[in-house]
Order: structure tokens, then C-alpha cells, then sequence
């Protein structure tokens, strides 16, 4: 049992900073199930937390640099909301924060002298909060007389790994948001362009769970990540922390929002809140048809809870904004451009009988340079921009069932069981596609000349 596995001089250290042992049985269950281990692993984790506060305790601290890009500070607002005295300070000692632009005592010289000092010894770890931004020659962002892209490739150079924490972080977020004129991306595309290769571990959302971090890091440094990590054996960490092709952890962003909802009843029974302030929204009632993006947003909030595990976004009445789906490997994919308007319902553009996601359409023609404006229009209308919102959802099958209760504003009237209506707006969408499919073509075939005649 843990119990007994927990030596005094342990003890004595939560007595000292106020937390029961209780509570830090409690914590180790949190950070197994945020880990997307199950709570039986408590044990373990408790072990591993033991064995490594103590070894920090006697000088073994891990040193991490908090890096602020284009943010809001949101990220760190968030972490910063962790009660006292509470377990996560334990955990927190575990580390040397060596540098931080928001948290650090110290500022000015002494400060980026020991960041300094911190990336020239190496083996340390970045956690890099906010968008990269390169517009304007880097000038949008300076810290120390240095642009915040070259702080970035500076620190991540000589780093073990780096977390990008957030969405901004992770693709861009906001900053990289329409216009985005100040060129925003996020970490993992910036070091790819400037040819980078330390591993980077990517924690979405807007802002990012405290405790999602605070489990990767236990992971990292306690359950057997850090010897991985210092060897720089990137297959060893990618593999500890379970990372998923986006290098997301697949324990935590594995599943969707809707998988874990409380309110999933509400949503199989056909039990929707059609308007805030209405009776059904005072049922508790699922909220899909008020724009929830629950069903394709992988992230697990329903389960980690937020505010020290009191509540969350759908628990507290909001529809999930679809904050977590940023996708590092598209750019131009992040989740502001992807769910705005926040309150609609977003669906596939239908062609026939498929149904696809405009962006896939855009993505298939965009090799044909020449037809970026024709492909535009897709994006536009994927990014929300135009009429009708960002479609990428199917017609759910409770609306087939239940057309007087719709709760999409569908497009095209398909649900009216009116033939003559339905096969003339796929015509039409057949017609738009077969015309941008022909004028990519055509002006591929107009480059080729161009380029035949220049020879
Ligand atoms: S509120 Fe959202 S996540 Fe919950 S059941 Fe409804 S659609 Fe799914
Ligand atoms: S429930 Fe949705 S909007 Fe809320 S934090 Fe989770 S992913 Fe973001």
C-alpha cells in the first residue's frame, strides 16, 4: 500500500507545505486519470512523486525556461490558478524554473543572464506559451533587444524538448487567426522551417488545463521520461508520453469532448437547448444545436475538470468552443479559423451522395497552383467566411428522423423530402466543383505553356 511506502522525511514535507496525505493520494489519482492512465495507478504515480521530491529536495532539480511568445499570458494565468497550499507546489518544486517572463522575481540583466547560462548547459526543458510570430521581419515581438522567433530557435536549440502550451502555441491559435497579418505559427511548424529537430510536445487549448501539463511533467520527470530526455532518446519520450501523430498525448487528447459529456443522455434522446435562457436549457439539455463542437473536439475536460477539478465549460452551461482542435501539422487549420462562428452548427459540404470537409476539396486542388482563387472560395467557406458558416459535419441522423425539429440551419433543404429540390442543389454543388475542378485545370495547362514558350 501507499502508505507504507511513503517515508517520514516525505511526509514531513507535505506537513510543512499544509497538504494532507489525503490530498496527495487524491492529486496522484488526478494526474494517473489527466495521464489517461487509470486512477489505479495512483500507487505509481505516488511512488514515482515521492522518490523524485525527495531526490529534488537534495539538489536533482530539472531546469525549465517558460517562454512567452504571442500570448495573452493565458496559459500561465491558468497554471498560476492552482490553489495553495496545494500538491501542484510540490510538483512545481521538482523543477528550477530558471526563467520565466511573467512568474520570475528578477528582471532585466540578471534575468536573461540566467537563461543564458540555463541554454548553454543544456538538458533543460521549454515550455513556450504563445504563437511564433514572423511578420514584419520578427519585429511584431521583442524581448531584451532579441525578435521572439530568434529567442524561440535560440532556447529550443540546445533544449531536450520543448512543450508548446496552448493552442496559440501549438499552431498559432488567435495570432494566426484571419488576417493574420503579423504571419503567427506555431512551434512545431517554426522549428521544422528552421530545421530544429528537438522533440516538441504539444498541449492545446485556450487556455491549456493546468493539469495537463502538470501530467506531462510528472510523466517526463518522474516515471521514467528524464534519462529519455537528457540521452535525447526521442523515440524513448515520444513513447513515454504516448504521443499521437499531431505529438499530442494520446492518453489525454485521445478521446472527444462528446465521449465524456455529461449531458451524452440528452444528446442520444434527441433532448436539445435550442436558445440560452429557455426552459431546456434549465434541463440541463444537450447544447449541439447552440454550436457545441463536443463531437469533433478531442480533449479530455469532462474527465480532468478545470478550476481545480470543480467544473467545466459544459458542466457550467457553455457549448464546447472547440478549443484543443489545433493541428500543428496544418497551419492554416487552427481551431479559431476552424470554429468560428462560435454559437452555429458547422457541417460537410455535400456533393452528391458523398459528403466531404471543403478543406479536403481545397487540399486536393491546391497542387494545382493556378487555382488558388477558385480554391479560396472552399477556404472561405471552411474558415466561416462566408454565408452558412464552416460546414464540416454530416446531417446527423436525429435530424433525418426528426426534420421538424431540425437543429441544424441546413443549407440545402434535404430534409424537406422534396426530390426535385435535393438533386438541383447537388447539381448545383456538382457544377461548382466540376467548374473550379476545369478552370485549375486550364490554368495549370496555361503555366505549362508559359513555361514551354520561356525555354
Ligand atoms: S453538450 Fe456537446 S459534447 Fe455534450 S452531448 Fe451535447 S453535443 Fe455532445
Ligand atoms: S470543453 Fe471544449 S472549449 Fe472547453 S476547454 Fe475543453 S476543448 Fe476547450
Amino acid at each position: 500500500m501507499v502508505e507504507n511506502t511513503v517515508p517520514a522525511e516525505f511526509d514531513s514535507l507535505l506537513d510543512a507545505r499544509g497538504v494532507s496525505r489525503r490530498d496527495f493520494l487524491k492529486f496522484c489519482g488526478a494526474v494517473a486519470v489527466a495521464a489517461g492512465l487509470s486512477s489505479t495507478a495512483a500507487p505509481r504515480v505516488a511512488m514515482a512523486l515521492e522518490e523524485s521530491v525527495i531526490g529534488a529536495t537534495k539538489g536533482n532539480l530539472f531546469p525549465v525556461l517558460w517562454i512567452e511568445g504571442a500570448s495573452c499570458t493565458g496559459c500561465t494565468e491558468s497554471f498560476a490558478q492552482i490553489e495553495t497550499p496545494d500538491v501542484g507546489k510540490v510538483v512545481l518544486e521538482l523543477i528550477s524554473l530558471n526563467y520565466s517572463d511573467v512568474l520570475c522575481a528578477g528582471a532585466g540583466h540578471s534575468i536573461e543572464e540566467a537563461k543564458k547560462q540555463t541554454i548553454e548547459a543544456g538538458g533543460y526543458i521549454v515550455v513556450y506559451e504563445g504563437g511564433i510570430t514572423q511578420g514584419f521581419g520578427g519585429n511584431t515581438l521583442r524581448v531584451a533587444m532579441e525578435t521572439g522567433e530568434d529567442i524561440l530557435a535560440e532556447a529550443a536549440s540546445n533544449a531536450a524538448a520543448v512543450v508548446a502550451l496552448g493552442s496559440c502555441a501549438v499552431n498559432g491559435g488567435w495570432m494566426a487567426a484571419y488576417p493574420n497579418s503579423a504571419n503567427a505559427t506555431g512551434v512545431s511548424d517554426f522549428l521544422k522551417k528552421r530545421g530544429i529537430a528537438t522533440p516538441v510536445v504539444n498541449i492545446p487549448g485556450c487556455p491549456a488545463n493546468p493539469e495537463w501539463l502538470m501530467s506531462v511533467l510528472v510523466q517526463v520527470l518522474m516515471m521514467g521520461g528524464k534519462e529519455a530526455l537528457v540521452a535525447g532518446d526521442v523515440p524513448a519520450v515520444v513513447s513515454t508520453l504516448g504521443l499521437n501523430a499531431e505529438g499530442k498525448p494520446e492518453g489525454i487528447f485521445g478521446q472527444t469532448i462528446h465521449d465524456n459529456c455529461e449531458r451524452r443522455g440528452h444528446f442520444e434522446n434527441g433532448e436539445f437547448v435550442y436558445e440560452f435562457g429557455s426552459k431546456e436549457e434549465a434541463l440541463g439539455y444537450c447544447l449541439y444545436p447552440l454550436g457545441c463542437k463536443g463531437p469533433q473536439t478531442k480533449a479530455n475536460c469532462g474527465v480532468t475538470l478545470w478550476n481545480n477539478r470543480r467544473s467545466w465549460c459544459i458542466q457550467a452551461g457553455s457549448p464546447c468552443l472547440g478549443c484543443c482542435e489545433a493541428n500543428p501539422n496544418d497551419p492554416g487549420d487552427n481551431w479559431v479559423e476552424v470554429n468560428t462562428p462560435f454559437y452555429e452548427r458547422h457541417r460537410d459540404v455535400h456533393i452528391g451522395n458523398w459528403f466531404v470537409q471543403p478543406t479536403v476539396i481545397a487540399g486536393g486542388l491546391t497542387a494545382l497552383v493556378a487555382a488558388a482563387l477558385v480554391i479560396h472560395g472552399f477556404g472561405m467557406k471552411a474558415a466561416g467566411r462566408m454565408d452558412g458558416g464552416a460546414d464540416f459535419e454530416k446531417v446527423r441522423a436525429w435530424d433525418a428522423k426528426n426534420p421538424e425539429k431540425s437543429i441544424g440551419q441546413y443549407e440545402y433543404s434535404i430534409l424537406d423530402g422534396d426530390p426535385v429540390k435535393l438533386k438541383n442543389a447537388q447539381d448545383a454543388i456538382k457544377a461548382e466543383y466540376a467548374a473550379a475542378a476545369d478552370a485549375a485545370a486550364e490554368a495549370v495547362e496555361d503555366a505549362a505553356a508559359e513555361t514551354e514558350e520561356g525555354r
